[in-house]
C-alpha cells in the first residue's frame, strides 16, 4: 500500500482549505470504499486523503421548497432509512438497497460514487434520471453542475484538483409519479450483467403519461437520459406494446451511440427487457 497522509476536516470551510493547500497534492476521503481500495492495489496520484465523511452540513437529507437537498456523505443506508427519499425518489432508495453488502452500504456515499464515477456504479443512473445537480466548492467560490456534465465518462469527471462536492439537489417530480431502479443479476460476472435502469414517471388526469424519465447505467460511454424514449412515451396510453417499443428505441438509441460490437447483440435484448420492465413497474404494477 502506497504511503499517505490523513487529515479529517470538520467543516466544508476546512474541507476546501485543505483541499486547496498548494503545499499538498489532495484528495476527498469519504467512506473510502473505493479510495482504499485503489489505494491498497496500486501507486496513488495524492500525498494526503481529506476526511470529509463528518461535516455535519454533507450529512443532511431535507427538502426545500419544490427541491430535495441530499448531502455528499450521505451513506447508502442513510438513503435507505429517510422517509422522505422513500417518497421523492423511490429509484434511488432501491439502488442503494442494491449496493454491495451491510458493510459497503454504512460506509460507501455519494458523493464519493460519482467521484469515482465508475459505468457500473448503482448512485449515479438515479442521480441523472431525477435531473440532479451537484454542488461543487473549491478556494475560489462554488458552482453548480449536473451531474450527467460532472461525469465525463468512465473513471472520469469534470472535477479538478481542490473541488468538493458538498451536496446535491434535484426537483420534487410532479404529484404522483414513481420512479424505479432494475439491474441484472450482480452473480452474473460478465459486462452485460452490469446494465442497470432507473426511470421515473407520471400518469395525468386522463390516463395519459405526462412525465417519463429514462437513465440507464452502462449502456454508453457517458451517463445521460434517454430523451429519445422520454419523448415517445409522452401523451401515450400506458399499456405493454408501448413498453416493448420503448425497450427496442433504448437499445436501438444504446446501438447508434456505440456502434455494434461483440456484446451488442445480448445488450441489446437486456436493456430493452429491463426498460419494458420498469415501465411496467411505474405504470401498471405500482405495488411491484
Ligand atoms: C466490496 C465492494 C462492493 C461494492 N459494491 C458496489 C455496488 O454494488 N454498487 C456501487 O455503485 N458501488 C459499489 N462499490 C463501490 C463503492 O462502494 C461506491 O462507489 C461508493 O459509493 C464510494 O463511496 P465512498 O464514500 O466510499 O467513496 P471514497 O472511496 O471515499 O471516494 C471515492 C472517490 O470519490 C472522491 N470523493 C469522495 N467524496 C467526494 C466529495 N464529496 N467530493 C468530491 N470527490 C469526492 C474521492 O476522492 C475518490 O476519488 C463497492 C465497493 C466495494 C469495495
Amino acid at each position: 500500500m502506497s504511503a499517505f497522509d490523513y487529515v479529517r476536516a470538520g467543516s466544508i470551510e476546512e474541507a476546501v482549505a485543505l483541499l486547496g493547500d498548494p503545499q499538498w497534492v489532495s484528495q476527498p476521503l469519504a467512506g473510502g470504499t473505493d479510495v482504499m481500495v485503489q489505494a491498497r492495489h496500486g501507486p496513488v496520484h495524492f500525498q494526503r486523503l481529506v476526511d470529509v465523511s463528518r461535516i455535519p452540513e454533507m450529512k443532511v437529507i431535507a427538502r426545500h421548497g419544490d427541491e430535495i437537498y441530499i448531502g455528499a456523505a450521505v451513506t447508502y443506508t442513510e438513503i435507505m432509512e429517510s422517509r422522505l427519499l422513500q417518497e421523492t425518489a423511490t429509484c434511488l432508495v432501491e439502488a442503494a438497497r442494491l449496493v454491495g453488502g451491510p458493510a459497503i452500504a454504512n460506509a460507501g456515499t455519494l458523493g464519493g460514487n460519482v467521484g469515482n464515477a465508475a459505468a457500473c456504479a448503482d448512485g449515479t443512473p438515479p442521480l441523472v434520471c431525477l435531473d440532479a445537480v451537484a454542488h461543487v466548492r473549491n478556494l475560489a467560490g462554488q458552482h453548480a453542475v449536473p451531474v450527467a456534465e460532472l461525469i465525463t465518462g468512465p473513471h472520469q469527471t469534470a472535477l479538478q484538483r481542490g473541488d468538493l462536492i458538498t451536496h446535491f439537489t434535484f426537483p420534487v417530480a410532479p404529484a404522483g409519479a414513481r420512479s424505479v431502479f432494475l439491474k441484472l443479476g450482480r452473480r452474473n460476472a460478465q459486462a452485460i450483467s452490469r446494465l442497470s435502469v432507473a426511470a421515473a414517471g407520471a400518469l395525468g388526469g386522463n390516463g395519459r403519461i405526462t412525465f417519463a424519465r429514462l437513465a440507464p447505467g452502462s449502456a454508453l460511454s457517458r451517463l445521460r437520459r434517454f430523451t429519445e424514449v422520454e419523448t415517445m412515451l409522452i401523451g401515450e396510453e400506458p399499456h405493454q406494446a408501448l413498453f416493448e417499443a420503448a425497450g427496442a428505441q433504448a437499445s436501438h438509441v444504446m446501438e447508434l451511440a456505440t456502434g455494434r460490437r461483440w456484446s451488442t447483440e445480448y445488450k441489446e435484448i437486456a436493456l430493452h427487457g429491463l426498460v419494458a420492465r420498469a415501465l411496467r413497474a411505474i405504470f401498471l404494477n405500482p405495488e411491484n
